[in-house]
C-alpha cells in the first residue's frame, strides 16, 4: 500500500453563463449570490479536509471557473491562502474564449495562475452550432493570442466525431488549431452522455470507423506538428505536459473539492455530492469509498496504460510485491502485440490505442 502523499488538488467551479448542448459536467447557470454562498461553503470545505499537504499542483475546473465576476474570484483566490504550495507548483485554470479579457488575464497572473485551458472544442461554424458553444472562429484567435501576451503554458480542447462531420472538416480544424501554436491540446470525441439536449434529441453517432480514422489522423497531424502524444487524447511539446493530470494516471493521492468533485485520499475513493442545496448545508460528501488492494491494482493499470509509454513494470513490483503477469491474464494481449512489453513498460501497441476501452477491461478483474 502506498503511504499517504497528497501533492495534487482539484478544485470544481460548477457555474456557466451558456450551457453547451453536449455537457454532463456538474455545472448550472452562474448566480452572482449563488456564487458567493457557494464559494464561503468552498472555502469551509477546504478548511475542514486540507491537512497541510505541499501542493504541487492546483487545478481550478468546472463548469466555467472564469464565469465568476472578479469579487467572486478575488474570494476564491482569498480562500486558498491556507494551501502550501511548492515552489514550483503548476497552478491550472480552465477558462472560456468568451470570459478571456486582459483584466481577467492580468488576475490570474497576480494570483499565480501559471497554467491555462481553453475550451474550444471545434472552429467550425457549423459544429459550434450544434454544441452550443457561445464563440466564433474569430473570438478564438484573438483570445488566445491575448493569453499568450501573459501566459505561456497553455493548454487547448479539440473535439471531434460530430454526426455529418468529415475528415476534410477535422483537417480544417486542425490547420487552425496549428496556427494557434500553444503547446499543450487534449482532444476528445464527442460522447453522447445521458442528460444532455443531444442525448434527449436523439442525435445520432458518427459512425465508429469514420470516428478512429479521425482519431488516428489527428495523431499523426500533432505527431508531425512535434507533439507528444502522452496520453490517450493528450499531446504536448516539450516540458509542458500536464503534471496535474499525471497524477491522475500515476493512480497517486489528491484532493477533490467542491460540488460534484472526485478525490481519492489514503485509499478512499470521495465523491461529493452534485445538490448544491446539500453542499451549502456542510453535507460535502455523496460516497466513500475504501479501495483495496485489488481495485487499486486495477486502476494502476487501468489509469496507467492511458499513457502512452504505459506502466513501469518495476514500480508494479515494488509497489503490490507481484509481477504484472502474476496479477493480470496478459500472456495473451503480448501474445498478440495488442500489448507491448518495451524496457521496463507496458504498453498498448499504437494500432490498438482506439479499442483502448476493450483492452483495458481485461484489467478490471484479478486473476
Ligand atoms: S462544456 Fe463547459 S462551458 Fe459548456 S456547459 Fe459544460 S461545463 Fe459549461
Amino acid at each position: 500500500m502506498t503511504k499517504r502523499n497528497v501533492k495534487s488538488l482539484y478544485i470544481h467551479i460548477p457555474f456557466c453563463k451558456h450551457i453547451c448542448s453536449y455537457c454532463d459536467f456538474c455545472k448550472m447557470y452562474y448566480h452572482e449570490q449563488l456564487a458567493s454562498q457557494y464559494l464561503s461553503s468552498l472555502e469551509k470545505e477546504i478548511k475542514t479536509y486540507y491537512q497541510n499537504d505541499i501542493i504541487e499542483t492546483l487545478y481550478i475546473g468546472g463548469g466555467t471557473p472564469s464565469s465568476l465576476s472578479k469579487d467572486r474570484l478575488i474570494q476564491l483566490f482569498n480562500s486558498l491562502k491556507i494551501i502550501k504550495q511548492s515552489d514550483n507548483l503548476e497552478f491550472s485554470f480552465e477558462v472560456n474564449i468568451s470570459d478571456i479579457t486582459e483584466e481577467l488575464l492580468l488576475l490570474l497572473k497576480h494570483y499565480q495562475v501559471n497554467r491555462i485551458s481553453i475550451g474550444i472544442e471545434t472552429v467550425n461554424d457549423k459544429f459550434l452550432t450544434f454544441l452550443n458553444r457561445d464563440h466564433t472562429k474569430n473570438d478564438v484567435y484573438d483570445k488566445v493570442m491575448l493569453t499568450k501576451k501573459y501566459f505561456h503554458n497553455i493548454n487547448v480542447d479539440f473535439m471531434y466525431g460530430f454526426y455529418g462531420q468529415t475528415l476534410q472538416d477535422v483537417k480544417e480544424d486542425l490547420l487552425f488549431f496549428k496556427s494557434l501554436d500553444v503547446p499543450h491540446i487534449s482532444i476528445y470525441s464527442l460522447i453522447l452522455e445521458p442528460n444532455t439536449k443531444l442525448f434527449i434529441d436523439k442525435t445520432k453517432p458518427l459512425e465508429e470507423e469514420i470516428e478512429s480514422e479521425m482519431y488516428f489522423y489527428i495523431i499523426q497531424f500533432l505527431e508531425e506538428l512535434g507533439y507528444c502524444h502522452y496520453e490517450f487524447s493528450n499531446f504536448a511539446k516539450k516540458g509542458y505536459a500536464s503534471k496535474h493530470n499525471l497524477t491522475y494516471w500515476n493512480n497517486e493521492f489528491y484532493y477533490g473539492f467542491g460540488l460534484g468533485a472526485v478525490g481519492y485520499i489514503d485509499h478512499y475513493r470521495i465523491t461529493n455530492t452534485r445538490s448544491i442545496n446539500h453542499y451549502n448545508k456542510g453535507c460535502y460528501v455523496l460516497t466513500k469509498d475504501y479501495e483495496d488492494r485489488d481495485i487499486e491494482m486495477s486502476n494502476e493499470m487501468i489509469l496507467g496504460l492511458r499513457k502512452i509509454k504505459g506502466v513501469n513494470m518495476n514500480q508494479f513490483i515494488l509497489k503490490y510485491g507481484q509481477t504484472i503477469e502474476e496479477v493480470f491474464r496478459i500472456h495473451d494481449l503480448v501474445k498478440q502485440e495488442v500489448l507491448k512489453i518495451e524496457g521496463d513498460y507496458l504498453s498498448i501497441n499504437q494500432k490498438y490505442l482506439y479499442l483502448s476501452n476493450q483492452i483495458l477491461e481485461r484489467f478490471i478483474d484479478i486473476r
